[in-house]
């Protein structure tokens, strides 16, 4: 069997993985969009295999830059099933109707190429299939899958794939994005066993999360200092898949618990609205905290205090309001969404604090803030940094070194042959590396995208 990285390599974003058997069977596991290289404005168009050729699309998760291309892929003529979890399904609906709004706008603005439409969305769910956890699912008599829980966000998945050939079994396990151990809402990471193969993600592979207080403590810091004692704003950029509802939650347990001052709390993003309801919806696929919390409250995030900007009466209320407050708004790097149109009301104010609270891409504009420069552009105009601007990783989807290298540790039954790394900067990759035990570290590669390797 032959392993070609097709995206993610050295780089974060477009996750595209492919295992070719001898017999010609061909698995993709994860087809995302690719948000690095801004300057080609046909990155994401174009595939480098033929998508009628390939029979199987195995999905991680619903982030976008996992699974944002699918639609073009079926554009262009793959007819397979696509196969993830039930909470991936329902957040892929969503996810790709916003995506398809996103490439219409930024079209018409002549930014990037319109990758798929509404019926390529369309024609894309009618191939999903959903599996449940930690169940073998044959694909033919010489390949088989297994989904087990990354912890990254609700219903995501590794992926351990089986393949039988010339008498040999060997496994091949992918972890999709991992998830921080003792996260907000998400259950803990459980990690493959018994492989000859692990293709890795390596996004905070020469990080360690420094913040040792609760999520609650944290928050409530900042809004004490930022909403009470210099009656200001709180803005919080967050993804809208993940990040939104952690934080949602943490404000939900500080209200129930009398914690939360008299303020009020915006959530404005539509999309993030449609995932909390799948939250909702799918909990039991959560933690137990979060278990627990839905059956004796009946919702995970519903508090007095909170306003939920679904339309576009919500939207002028809330900009007449000038009270200080709480603002969590989409899309987590700051690169476009609603988020885009509070830096832009707030950047100037030196009352408001702007907390990033995720990862942010080189060259996005969350990733500017970060760096401290004093002027940025949002909106078409150049605008002063008046805000403070800070960062948490209190909230992280990600496992940080320690993270990472306890995964490997617990995966590694003393049969893997080679560590893949993907899905990180090429830094972080060659910092985890030169962390890890001699034994460990002479099995890593880091493939470039387009390499293949004979497995
Ligand atoms: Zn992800």
């Amino acid at each position: 069997m032959k392993y070609t990285c097709w995206g993610a390599a050295k780089q974060v974003t477009g996750s595209m993985h492919l295992l070719e058997l001898e017999s010609g069977y061909k698995i993709l596991v994860d087809c995302g969009i690719d948000y690095e290289d801004k300057d080609n404005k046909e990155i994401n168009a174009h595939f480098p295999f033929n998508p009628r050729d390939i029979d199987v699309l195995l999905l991680t998760h619903a982030h976008i830059d996992h699974s944002g291309n699918i639609p073009n892929l079926v554009k262009q003529g793959f007819k397979g099933d696509i196969i993830c979890t039930e909470p991936t399904a329902f957040l892929l609906e969503k996810l790709w109707v916003d995506s398809v709004n996103i490439q219409n706008s930024n079209h018409n603005r002549r930014q990037t190429a319109r990758l798929y439409g509404f019926k390529e969305v369309k024609d894309a769910n009618e191939q999903l299939l959903t599996v449940s956890f930690s169940k073998r699912i044959e694909l033919n008599q010489q390949v088989s899958f297994t989904f087990h829980e990354a912890g990254h966000i609700i219903g995501a998945a590794s992926i351990e794939i089986q393949v039988s050939e010339n008498n040999t079994i060997k496994t091949i396990g992918f972890t999709g994005d991992l998830g921080n151990p003792g996260s907000k809402l998400i259950v803990d990471p459980n990690p493959m066993q018994g492989l000859d193969y692990l293709v890795t993600e390596t996004t905070y592979g020469n990080r360690q999360h420094k913040e040792k207080r609760s999520p609650e403590d944290v928050l409530l810091d900042y809004v004490t200092k930022t909403c009470v004692d210099q009656e200001g704003r709180l803005i919080i950029p967050a993804f809208s898949v993940g990040r939104t509802q952690a934080i949602l939650f943490t404000l939900k347990k500080l209200f129930n618990e009398g914690k939360l001052p008299p303020i009020r709390v915006f959530a404005d993003s539509p999309l993030a609205l449609a995932s909390s309801n799948i939250h909702n919806r799918f909990s039991d696929y959560l933690n137990d905290e979060a278990i627990g919390y839905k059956l004796a409250d009946g919702s995970l995030f519903d508090f007095k205090s909170l306003y939920l900007i679904e339309d576009k009466s919500d939207v002028e209320d809330m900009e007449l309001y000038r009270e200080s407050c709480i603002i969590v708004s989409s899309a987590g790097m700051l690169e476009g969404g609603r988020i885009q149109h509070h830096i832009s009301d707030h950047i100037q104010n030196p009352a408001c604090t702007i907390l990033i609270a995720g990862f942010c891409s080189p060259g996005t504009l969350g990733a500017q803030l970060l760096e401290g420069r004093s002027t940025i552009r949002v909106k078409g105009n150049d605008k002063y940094v008046y805000a403070k601007i800070d960062q948490t990783d209190v909230f992280s989807a990600h496992p940080d070194t320690n993270g990472l290298q306890d995964y490997f540790s617990a995966s590694n039954d003393g049969k893997l042959k080679k560590l893949f790394f993907v899905h990180g900067e090429e830094e972080s990759m060659n910092d985890l590396k030169s962390a890890l035990s001699d034994d460990l570290r002479e099995k890593v590669e880091i493939p470039s995208k387009g390499e293949t390797f004979q497995l």
